[in-house]
C-alpha cells in the first residue's frame, strides 16, 4: 500500500500511523479535526526521537518517517488511499458515522478496515460502500513494539480483502492471526476472562494484588501480571470487552467481575488515570488493596 487513511489518531490510532509510515507508505491521519491530528504527530515525533536517542532507528530513517506523516481536516484527500484504517472510540455509532463519511471518498477497489476490540465486523460492513471490501484488522498496544495484528474478515468479506490485508499486516513486520467475527476474537476472548478472573480472586481476598500478579509471572512464565496487565489496557476497556463476551453470548462465564465494575465507578481506570490496582503517582507502583 503507499497511500493508508487512518482516523482516530489516540493512542491506537498514532501508533498505527507510526507504524505503516516507519515502513515506508504515506499516512493520511485524521481524528475529529485536524488540531487533534496534529497533537497526534507532535506526539509520534516525541517517540520517534525517543527511538533515535536510544539508537534504535537512524535519524534520517526517523525524519522521513515523520514527514509521510500529513495531519488532514477532513477525509476529502482519502479518495487516494487504498486503504482507510478506522481506530476511532470503541462506540458503534462513532465509527457508523466516520465509515458512512469516509465511505463517500473510499476509491474504487480500496480497503476500509476497523481496529474495534469488541464489535461485529459483520454488522459494521453494512455502513461501509461495500461489504466485500471491509474487515477488521485488530492491532495491539503498543503498536510499533507489538508483533501481532489479528486479521477479521466479516461474513462478506471477499477472499481477495483478506490476502491483500494479511499481505499488508506481514508487510508492517507483524505477524497475523486470522479470527472468524466472534465477541473478542481469539486474544482478548482469552484474555479477558483471565483478567476477569483474577479481579474475583482479589475481591474474594483468595490473594493480595501483589501476590495474584506475581503468581502469573512466576508461575505462568507471564511477562505481566493480569492486574497490571489491566491497569495498562485500561479498566474501563476491560469492562466494556467483557460486558461484550456476556452480552453477546449471554454466557455466565463472562460476567463482569463486581470490583472491576468497583473500580471502573470511582473512575480508577488503570495507568492513563494515574490510578487502577496500582497507584502511579509516586517512582514504583503502590497496590491500591
Ligand atoms: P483513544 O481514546 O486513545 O483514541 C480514540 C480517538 O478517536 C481519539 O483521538 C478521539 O478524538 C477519536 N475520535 C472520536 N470520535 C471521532 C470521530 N467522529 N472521528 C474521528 N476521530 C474520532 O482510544 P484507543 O485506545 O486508541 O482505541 C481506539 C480503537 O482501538 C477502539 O476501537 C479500541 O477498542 C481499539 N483498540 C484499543 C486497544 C487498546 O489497548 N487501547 C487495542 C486494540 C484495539
Amino acid at each position: 500500500m503507499r497511500t493508508v487513511g487512518v482516523i482516530g489518531a489516540g493512542q491506537m490510532g498514532s501508533g498505527i500511523a507510526q507504524t505503516i509510515s516507519q515502513n515506508g507508505a504515506k499516512v493520511l491521519l485524521a481524528d475529529i479535526d485536524i488540531a487533534l491530528a496534529e497533537k497526534a504527530k507532535a506526539g509520534i515525533e516525541k517517540g520517534l526521537v525517543k527511538l533515535v536517542g536510544r539508537g534504535k532507528i537512524e535519524a534520517g530513517d526517523a525524519e522521513a518517517a515523520l514527514a509521510r506523516i500529513e495531519p488532514v481536516g477532513d477525509y476529502s484527500s482519502m479518495v487516494d488511499a487504498e486503504l482507510i484504517i478506522e481506530a476511532a472510540t470503541e462506540r458503534e455509532e462513532i465509527k457508523q458515522s466516520i465509515f458512512e463519511e469516509a465511505g463517500k471518498v473510499l476509491g474504487q477497489g480500496a480497503i476500509m478496515a476497523s481496529n474495534t476490540s469488541s464489535i461485529p465486523i459483520t454488522r459494521m460492513a453494512n455502513y461501509a460502500p461495500d461489504p466485500e471490501r471491509f474487515i477488521g484488522l485488530h492491532f495491539f498496544n503498543p503498536v510499533p513494539v507489538m508483533g501481532l495484528i489479528e486479521v477479521i474478515p466479516g461474513l462478506a468479506t471477499s477472499q481477495n480483502t483478506t490476502d491483500r490485508i494479511v499481505a499488508f499486516a506481514e508487510s508492517l513486520g507483524k505477524q497475523v492471526v486470522l479470527s472468524q467475527d466472534e465477541p473478542g476474537f481469539v486474544v482478548n476472548r482469552i484474555l479477558l476472562p483471565m483478567i476477569n478472573e483474577a479481579i474475583f480472586v482479589l475481591g474474594q481476598s483468595t490473594a493480595n494484588i501483589q501476590d495474584i500478579d506475581k503468581g502469573c509471572r512466576l508461575g505462568l512464565n507471564h511477562p505481566m501480571g493480569p492486574l497490571e496487565l489491566a491497569d495498562f489496557v485500561g479498566l474501563d476497556t476491560c469492562l466494556d470487552i467483557i460486558k461484550v463476551l456476556y452480552n453477546t453470548t449471554g454466557d455466565s462465564k463472562y460476567r463482569p467481575a463486581p470490583l472491576l465494575m468497583k473500580y471502573v465507578e470511582a473512575g480508577w481506570l488503570g495507568r492513563k488515570t494515574g490510578k487502577g490496582f496500582y497507584d502511579y503517582s509516586g517512582d514504583t507502583p503502590v497496590p491500591t488493596r
